[in-house]
């Protein structure tokens, strides 16, 4: 049994298709990307993973358990940052750890332990105590990861969550991830940026109109394209046939 098991899944919005009967095996352990442009399905695909939004048939199971039925079992060990992560931004980083903590029913030595080690591991000591409100992106970038990692989730799901990072969050934050994946806990995120797809994930899938254009470690994806090209780009077009390509391609780039 896979960690994640999505099968025959689609989920329309009135006349939009935005996934297109995907059946996908995610295994547990690793940093998992899903590529694709604006548009092409992903944060369908990631709250429905998520249990935060049920799909039109189809099934998805964490850890065996259903996405739909087991929506509150699924909450418990997992971390979820949207797109844009809610903050509050009139509380400062401690006060909204406190909160989250709160919430969890975490006990207060273990949270202060793991705020502690999170903080210092992403580098916002020196933050805790201004108001979330004035804080750079980067650093609410990382206060939101905190908040989704505090209750020692199993599985982080992230939406376009390493985007337009400054390069030192950008690297602190992958390292992060990959120690959290080396402990066999499970990373999802969605980016529409090959750069950041090639560069921090162990399996790449590549979606495309709502649809699995290609699935593996990008070795494998290069061999299914029959492509000796290095370039995820080239993969890419090759796997989508699409020919439209600077549209799309420039819409995988961080412009
Ligand atoms: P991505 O995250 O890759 O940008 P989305 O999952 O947000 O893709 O969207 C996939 C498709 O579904 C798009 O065509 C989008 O316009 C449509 N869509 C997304 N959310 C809604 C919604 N709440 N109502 C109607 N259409 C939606």
């Amino acid at each position: 049994m896979s960690f994640i098991e999505i099968k025959d899944l689609v989920k329309k919005y009135g006349n939009t298709t935005a996934i297109n009967n995907i059946t996908l095996d995610i295994d547990g352990g690793q940093i998992y990307g899903i590529l694709g442009p604006n548009g092409s399905g992903k944060t369908t695909l990631l709250k429905i993973i998520s249990g935060i939004l049920p799909p039109t048939s189809g099934s998805v199971t964490v850890n065996g358990i259903n996405a739909v039925t087991g929506a509150d079992s699924i909450k418990k060990f997992l971390g979820y940052i949207p797109e844009t992560p809610a903050l509050y931004e009139s509380l400062t980083p401690i006060e909204f750890f406190n909160f989250i903590g709160s919430v969890f029913n975490i006990d207060s030595a273990t949270l202060k332990e793991r705020i502690n080690a999170f903080s210092s591991a992403l580098e916002i000591e020196k933050y805790m105590n201004e108001f979330i409100g004035s804080l750079s992106f980067g650093t609410k970038q990382k206060v939101a990861i905190i908040s989704a990692l505090i209750h020692d989730p199993q599985l982080l799901v992230m939406d376009e969550g390493m985007n337009g990072l400054d390069p030192r969050s950008s690297r602190i934050i992958k390292e992060l991830l990959r120690d959290f994946a080396s402990k066999g806990r499970t990373v999802i995120f969605s980016t529409h940026i090959m750069e950041i797809a090639e560069n921090v994930c162990d399996t790449i899938s590549i979606l495309y109109n709502g649809n699995i254009a290609g699935t593996g470690s990008l070795e494998k994806l290069k061999e299914e394209a029959g492509s000796n090209n290095t370039d995820l780009e080239e993969i890419f077009l090759r796997l989508t046939g699409d020919n439209d390509l600077d549209t799309l391609l420039n819409s995988l780039k961080d412009l």
